[in-house]
């Protein structure tokens, strides 16, 4: 995926004097996600020391793998937590 660099100088001027105005634009886990300035459509992403940095083609990666193995890991405590009940029924049927 790569970033569009259709952005225009005033909007760069105006987040240099006044600041970017980032908006989460994904979520990956529930303590990584990744953040699009409104303005210049600079992108940046949590790192594993919990702080802000650029969303890099190398971290674009890395976010791509935590999503998968955070999306597995929800739907196996899903499935987990599902799992009791149905043993219920099945003891009520038997
Ligand atoms: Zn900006």
């Amino acid at each position: 995926m790569k970033t569009t660099t259709s952005t225009n100088p005033l909007s760069k001027l105006y987040c240099n004097t006044f600041g970017h105005k980032y908006e989460v634009s994904k979520k990956v886990t529930l303590h990584v996600k990744e953040y699009t300035c409104k303005c210049c459509k600079r992108q940046l992403t949590t790192n594993s020391n919990g702080h802000l940095t650029d969303l890099t083609p190398m971290f674009q990666e890395i976010n791509s793998i935590l999503e998968r193995i955070y999306t597995n890991r929800m739907l196996r405590v899903k499935r987990q937590s599902e799992a009791p009940t149905k043993i219920y029924h099945l003891r009520k049927i038997a």
